[in-house]
């Protein structure tokens, strides 16, 4: 039996089994008390010394007890914990297993490596908070999966060794044995696998998918992760969009007993990154970046004026506090890590303006500074998609979250097509992404907007999706403007371009990255924590020492060979 089931027993004085863990154990003079723990709950134990038993018992020792369960004495009663009121005087122990010495207490508040976590992670996943995490996760499944049944969405699984899908990142190789000298790749997503169900004919499709991305490791990314992964036939981005807010609404009720409200809220990107710097905004924070080139349009301040005339902007926050000295530093030295050349600011105090740059101001220049009242101006100057990564922060640093809503959601639509990578053009999304207008994408790829949208929860991207190309023409101007050659396309995409060429419905689809949700919903710091499993950030599991190096004779059966092994 557990030891939730000893709720049920309102009589005192019976008889009970349980099989559990040690959790601790108290010493007090005549008597000894254990607290018992098993999945569901904990209780304590008395032993009485005098007796028959012979306790040779440590922490975390799998024991199996016979004994009475007891309403505790009035005095002795703690109605902070779960059968607090209750005890179990053991007429018999045998010990099952034994424990050696641990690593780490089985606690919640431990302060203990992440690596010692992650290397002994069985011991981990005892934590309490690890098992709501891990109990989250698993009940977020059972939702999903109850709300895609309620939809008609059919759960459809696709191959994980295959040639390769494009998401941004580099792929995960496995070397085949029996074709030497040939790779699968992991996917970095099912994309192309799901829209080939469209081009079958399925009308939709869902999965809980492993994704693989073989990235540098930016923080809270995992080298493989989960998605729920969904796709629609004869879709479009509303379609997609109302079907995902149902499935978002209902997993928050269902999994997390929690409302939300729908339609979410949504902005262009081009907003986004005006107001908040970001194109994952956390919307409960109510204050947005002020363009402030304007007051400088006549400056004596000559890096200002500069930037000004090569078509830069001044954004700039303000909060009515006096930011002291020791804060301004410290945001400075962040946003310097992220590669500003520091942070500008004005503090305005009795009508005064103080700062590095306030005795070189104009006229006109404090007049409007003295405007936004007293309080800290802090500002950028620069290219808009240069600064604003150091406004997002600057903002996330000033202003904390005001608004009541504990998870607020919003769509993020119309991303450029293309993103400038130190001038090689990404597609923001993927290739597959459907251009908003096919001949101003042909004519203008730069400036060209996609049928792209995001989903952001808290100032974190939940997820992400698209109309697709469903012509061949089209998908393959999309991969020569990426910058493939013929051949390229033919060898990487040919198979792709040849299916979408018998007769494809428009489709959309969209990918919910569940590690982040979960995550999210227990304010966990870490997607590590709700993840069973993780890698460290790089990479690495400290449990069974993976990734880990193969013997010369093996790696010749796969016709490979280490070169400069001891470099
Ligand atoms: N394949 C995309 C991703 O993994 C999601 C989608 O476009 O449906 O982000």
């Amino acid at each position: 039996m557990n030891i939730n089931e000893l709720t049920n027993y309102k009589n005192d004085d019976q008889v009970v089994g349980l099989t559990g863990w040690v959790d601790s154990i108290r010493d007090h003079g005549g008597l000894t008390f254990v607290d018992l723990r098993d999945f569901t709950g904990s209780i304590q134990l008395v032993f009485d010394k005098s007796g028959e038993i012979d306790l040779k018992l440590k922490n975390e020792f799998y024991i199996s007890i016979n004994g009475l369960f007891k309403k505790r004495d009035k005095s002795l009663v703690n109605n902070k914990v779960f059968l607090g009121d209750s005890e179990i005087e053991v007429s018999e122990l045998e010990v099952i297993s034994i424990s050696k010495t641990l690593p780490f207490q089985i606690s919640n508040d431990i302060d203990t490596d992440e690596n010692i976590r992650l290397k002994y992670r069985y011991l981990d996943l005892r934590r309490e908070q690890m098992k709501i995490n891990i109990l989250t996760r698993s009940n977020t499944f059972k939702s999903i999966r109850s709300i895609m049944n309620e939809l008609n969405i059919y759960e459809i699984d696709t191959p994980t060794l295959i040639k390769s899908t494009p998401e941004g990142a580099k792929d995960f190789l496995v070397p085949s044995r029996k074709s030497p000298s040939s790779f699968y790749a992991l996917p970095q997503s099912p994309q192309m696998y799901k829209q080939l169900f469209m081009m079958s004919g399925f009308p939709n499709y869902y999965q809980i998918a492993k994704c693989y991305r073989d990235e540098d490791s930016r923080k809270d990314r995992q080298p493989e992760f989960t998605q729920l992964d969904l796709e629609f036939s004869d879709a479009n981005p509303s379609i997609v969009k109302s079907n995902i807010e149902k499935i978002v609404q209902y997993v928050f009720s269902d999994a997390y007993d929690c409302k939300i409200n729908t339609p979410f809220k949504s902005i262009s990107y081009i907003d986004a990154m005006n107001l908040y710097g970001t194109d994952k905004p956390d919307m409960r924070i109510v204050e947005t970046l002020m363009d402030i080139s304007d007051i400088f349009l006549n400056t004596e301040i000559n890096f200002l004026k500069d930037i000004i005339s090569s078509g830069g902007v001044i954004k700039a926050l303000h909060t009515d506090e006096l930011l002291s000295r020791k804060q301004i530093d410290s945001i400075d030295t962040q946003i310097k890590e992220l590669g500003s050349n520091g942070l500008g600011w004005f503090k305005i105090e009795n009508k005064e303006i103080s700062g590095p740059l306030a005795k070189i101001l104009n006229d006109n220049e404090k007049n409007e500074i003295l405007k936004h009242g007293s309080g800290t101006l802090l500002f950028q100057a620069g290219e808009l998609i240069l600064i604003s990564q150091y406004l997002d922060l600057i903002r996330r640093t000033i202003f904390k979250p005001s608004s009541d809503e504990a998870y607020s959601f919003i769509w993020i639509e119309d991303f450029p097509f293309f993103e400038n990578e130190n001038g090689n053009l990404q597609p923001s999304h993927h290739p597959f992404t459907s251009p908003k207008d096919d001949e101003i994408f042909k004519n203008d790829p730069i400036n060209a907007t996609a049928l792209h949208y995001d989903l952001v929860l808290n100032g974190v991207e939940l997820g992400s999706g698209s109309q697709r190309i469903n012509k061949p023409s089209i998908q393959k101007i999309v991969l020569e403007k990426w910058g493939l050659s013929q051949d390229e396309i033919d060898d990487r995409f040919g198979w792709f371009i040849e299916a979408l060429s018998y007769g494809t419905p428009v489709h959309a689809g969209f990918a919910i990255g569940i590690d982040r949700l979960v995550a999210e919903v227990l304010n966990q710091p870490s997607i590590r924590d709700v993840i069973p499993f993780p890698k460290t950030q790089s990479g690495l599991d400290p449990l069974t020492n993976a990734p880990a190096s193969i013997d010369e004779e093996i790696l010749e059966e796969y016709n490979l060979k280490y070169i400069n092994r001891d470099e």
